[in-house]
């Protein structure tokens, strides 16, 4: 099976899409969101991702690189994975086809989540997470049971530091200026399949299956 990278606006889903497809089909997850966040918030080097985060902006390609190497030499990663939120710059994907045949990695395909700005806001603002497992719930469209407890692990539920409005909308711009334009990036090279995005299961197993194939 080959490889994913998933490209979309903040908060379209990425995270929610990569989980069902891991426990579908075994593929390792890594976000770089997750790695980002999960780096000691007190240390010089999470101090200065937070500085960054928190003005919506991107880390930089250095600390990014570093934590992508590092993830793609662990074991779990020969099933198969998927990349969720990275490459998000064309220097990222230039890089990456770089450390693809450096590593010897699999062919990927590129998955293009489209989805309008305004939807996308509606998810981040009501978007919950669970601090102990991970799993993603939203507000109103898919609540827990008991409010503010996971229905998995019974963990408790918090909203990300960067999903409110005004940095939903400055994480917006930075991906129509850095980001979006990978999606021609990869369109030219033949590797992006577009869909689009309606509701939470919005990619059905056909749809995935014709893609993730090796030829
Ligand atoms: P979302 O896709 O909802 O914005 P993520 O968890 O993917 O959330 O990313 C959160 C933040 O982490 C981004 O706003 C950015 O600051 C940083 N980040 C994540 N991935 C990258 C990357 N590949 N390059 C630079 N910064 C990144």
């Amino acid at each position: 099976m080959k490889n994913i990278i998933f490209i979309a606006p903040p908060a379209a889903g990425k995270g929610t899409q990569s989980e069902l497809l891991c426990e579908k089909y075994g593929y390792a997850h890594i976000s770089t969101g997750d790695l980002l966040r999960s780096v000691n918030p007190t240390s010089e080097l999470g101090i200065e991702i937070n500085n960054l985060m928190k003005t919506g902006s991107l880390v930089s390609d250095e600390i990014i690189f570093k934590l992508i190497e590092e993830r793609l030499q662990k074991e779990d990663i020969k099933n198969g994975f998927i990349l969720d939120g990275f490459p998000r710059t064309i220097k990222q994907a230039i890089a990456y086809e770089e450390l693809v045949n450096k590593l010897n990695l699999k062919d990927y395909v590129v998955i293009y989540i489209k989805i309008s700005e305004n939807e996308a806001m509606n998810r981040a603002l009501g978007r919950l997470g669970c601090t102990s497992c991970g799993k993603i719930y939203h507000k109103v469209n898919s609540k827990p049971k008991t409010e503010g407890i996971c229905d998995v692990c019974g963990g408790s539920l918090t909203s990300r530091d960067d999903d409110n409005e005004e940095l939903f909308k400055k994480r917006f711009v930075t991906y129509l200026e850095k980001t979006q334009p990978l999606i021609d990036y990869y369109k030219k090279a033949n590797k992006l399949v577009e869909i689009p995005s309606n509701d939470d299961k919005y990619i059905t197993n056909e749809m995935i299956e014709k893609v993730i194939i090796d030829d």
